[in-house]
């Protein structure tokens, strides 16, 4: 229906979001290969493939109806969110507002299933061959939705976009291999490594120009992080990332503590990439589709280790 595609859009903005979605369900399939692969910034298509549990034909068809999910097993799961995904909300959303193609297969099952669906119609069920994993391929996003389509960004910025969605993961899952093409050119290609810091000086270059690293544990909190040196700054905010047992947070509270440390001049901010680890009893964790916002109950404590960690750090020799 016309408003199960209208909500649906609220879900979905643009190609990154679908990039996102797809990529936090192979993770959460336990891929430890995730190739993404997108065309004409995203809007022509993205197709994410891996190498995780795959779906039997059953959950794929479940997959894709709306607030059908496998994996929330109990409150407890629901309230520590060890997984991405828990609400069910984006396989069937992305499917209403775009030609999508689901190739799966599982460990037990001889064959993969492939699903074709097209505004939220399944319009093809079939049998083909693939490795255990799951290829989702999403074409035409917004295709009966045209003035959602027409609102979508020049292919430059929605590749600008689906990348620093990419980089994301790529910064923090240093256990999985990541690779990304644009228009059938490798734009990305990191192989799994022992060291998280190693794609953050490959992603963020400037870093290069002088860093620190740093791994802490304090007051049940662990701090490891890799950041710029005071002389090395960007006009923007586009070098700071955040994370929060190992998702990616929007932390206006971290930000400002960052900023009191480095203390830079009007419109310099570092570049800074933060691994915050806490006893997920004291999170509070609220994710909105479009940004993930924590708030830690004990607030004043993690600000503090974490102004303490980067205050001695920063005043270490650099690198
Ligand atoms: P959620 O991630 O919140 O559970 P989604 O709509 O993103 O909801 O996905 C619905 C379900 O589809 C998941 O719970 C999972 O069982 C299945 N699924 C989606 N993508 C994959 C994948 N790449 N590999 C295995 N299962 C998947
Ligand atoms: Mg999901």
């Amino acid at each position: 229906s016309l408003i199960r595609k209208i909500a649906a859009g609220e879900v979905i903005h643009n190609p990154s979001f679908v990039l996102k979605e797809l990529v936090e369900n192979s993770l959460d399939a336990q891929a430890d290969r995730i190739v993404v692969e997108i065309e004409n910034g995203g809007k022509n298509m993205v197709r994410v493939s891996d190498n995780g549990i795959g779906m039997t034909r059953e959950e794929a068809l479940l997959a894709i109806e709306p607030y059908t999910t496998s994996k929330i097993e109990s409150e407890e799961d629901l309230h520590r969110i060890r997984t991405y995904g828990f609400r069910g909300e984006a396989l069937a959303s992305i499917v209403q507002v775009s030609r999508t193609k689901i190739v799966t297969k599982t460990e037990k099952d001889a064959l993969a299933t492939q699903l074709m669906i097209a505004g939220g119609k399944v319009e093809e069920i079939s049998e083909t061959h693939r490795d255990t994993g799951t290829t989702v391929e999403v074409r035409d996003l917004f295709f009966n939705l045209p003035v959602r389509r027409k609102s979508l960004k020049s292919s430059a910025i929605e590749l600008r976009m689906c990348r620093e969605m990419f980089e994301r993961f790529v910064l923090v899952r240093n256990d999985v291999d990541f690779v990304f093409t644009s228009d059938g050119k490798i734009v990305h290609s990191f192989p799994r490594t022992q060291n998280i810091f190693e794609r953050a000086i490959l992603i963020l270059e400037d870093l290069r120009k002088g860093y620190i690293t740093f791994e802490e544990e304090l007051s049940g909190l662990r701090i490891k992080g890799i950041v710029s040196s005071r002389e090395v700054t960007r006009s923007s905010r586009t070098g700071e990332y955040f994370y929060v047992n190992g998702r990616f947070v929007v932390s206006e509270e971290l930000h400002e503590v960052l900023m009191k440390v480095y203390d830079l001049p009007k419109r310099s901010y570092p570049v800074a990439v933060l691994f915050i680890e806490v006893n997920p009893e004291e999170l509070d964790v609220n994710i909105h589709p479009s940004k993930i916002v924590v708030k830690f109950l004990n607030e004043e404590k993690v600000k503090k280790s974490l102004e303490e960690t980067l205050k001695r750090n920063l005043a270490r020799k650099w690198y």
